[in-house]
């Protein structure tokens, strides 16, 4: 029998999710950001609950050459564009939209030799400071790239730091500096990420712009948590990390727990040891406390995560032992919830954190 863990993908919780993103923003088209795996999902297993997205956003032309292969026709969008002249040779054999964030890529742009000219996001570092042309030289960008034959379409694109704070003011300054920048520039427009997509989409047409981005929130994670839980913004857990109880302990009171020694009974209980550690992607950091899921019953971590191994309360769970199923995160087989976002919190990370590092030792399977 191989080890009793393994991750569930929920296909039609991803399709519910990406319903609720497009419901938020009904009149523009819908990105699914599917990089890093499809945030740890696994791209060919999220691709059958994320169809109905009008294209796929990534970063890894690996990543892009495996949604074509899954034969998806439609648009996808490397989201920091070519890294080298020859990335260009794969967009223009796969049709792959381009971002175009700093003049070197349009210096690469103008040396390429294609028949099919490009379809590129210009984007502008509206504030975030990572990537894209500052306010004042994006139109010249703008004009560049609309010089070249290389080039079909220019989108216009930026990214928002602070989409999930309570505070809206980060968002309007950005939003009023991309405004004010492509106010005399033609093409499609698109700002928002998925905090954007839920908090300010549904009352603000210039975030909601032509394509929204959603990400997190397609994975069942808020993007706002705790000011917002996944139950607040309609949306339902993707993924499900669910291992056995492999071992019990009966301890009795002032009795201790695991490397270091970190839990002490406070009486007799009984306790159980899962088959899932850090070395599955549960997060080592979690202290004595953190949920988790005994068959239905929401019971605590005690004692620290070990590698290969985590120790629960059993005392709660009625009638749990050796066989029984631990959720540690999504849904447990009866529909019990215990959000990422929960973990991640007592974890000090975000959900995204966590699921992207499922690692790959863990079977992974859609359900
Ligand atoms: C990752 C990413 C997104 C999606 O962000 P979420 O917070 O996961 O919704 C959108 N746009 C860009 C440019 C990204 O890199």
């Amino acid at each position: 029998m191989p080890r009793p863990i393994e991750a569930l993908i929920h296909t039609e919780a991803l399709a519910h999710n990406l319903r609720r993103a497009r419901s938020a923003a009904p009149d523009a088209k819908v990105w699914a950001v599917v990089k890093a795996n499809a945030y740890g999902h696994g791209i060919e297993r999220a691709y059958a609950g994320l169809q109905g997205a009008d294209g796929f956003a990534l970063l890894d032309l690996n990543e892009a050459e495996r949604v074509r292969a899954l034969g998806w026709r439609g648009p996808i969008l490397l989201l920091e564009g070519c890294f080298e002249p020859r990335d260009l040779e794969l967009c223009s054999r796969l049709n792959l939209w381009h971002t175009v964030h700093c003049e070197a890529q349009i210096d690469m742009l103008a040396a390429h030799k294609t028949h099919a000219p490009h379809h590129v996001f210009l984007k502008m570092n509206s504030g975030m400071n990572r990537l894209g042309f500052r306010p004042a030289a994006y139109s010249n960008a703008w004009h560049r790239l609309s010089g070249l034959t290389q080039v079909d379409s220019i989108a216009l694109m930026t990214h928002l730091s602070d989409a999930d704070a309570a505070e809206p003011h980060a968002v309007s300054t950005q939003l009023a500096t991309f405004e004010a920048a492509t106010r005399d520039l033609p093409g499609e427009r698109t700002l928002s990420n998925s905090a954007a997509t839920l908090r300010h989409a549904p009352t603000d047409a210039a975030l909601r712009g032509d394509w929204v981005r959603p990400g997190i929130m397609v994975y069942g994670s808020s993007p706002d948590f705790p000011q917002h839980s996944i139950h607040d913004w309609g949306l339902l857990p993707t993924m499900s990390l669910r291992a056995q109880v492999i071992a019990t302990q009966s301890l009795r009171a002032g009795e201790r727990v695991g490397y270091g020694s970190s839990f002490t009974a406070e009486r007799d209980m009984l306790l159980g040891v899962i088959a899932c550690g850090y070395a599955d992607g549960y997060p080592r950091v979690v202290p004595n406390g953190t949920p988790v899921l005994v068959g239905e019953t929401r019971t605590r971590i005690v004692g620290r995560v070990s590698m290969d191994m985590i120790t629960v309360d059993l005392s709660p769970v009625p009638g749990a032992g050796i066989g029984s199923v631990a959720t540690l995160w999504g849904a447990s087989p009866g529909g019990a919830l215990l959000p990422i976002d929960e973990v991640a919190q007592a974890g000090g990370t975000i959900g995204y954190e966590l699921m992207c590092a499922l690692a790959q030792r863990v079977p992974t399977r859609a359900v």
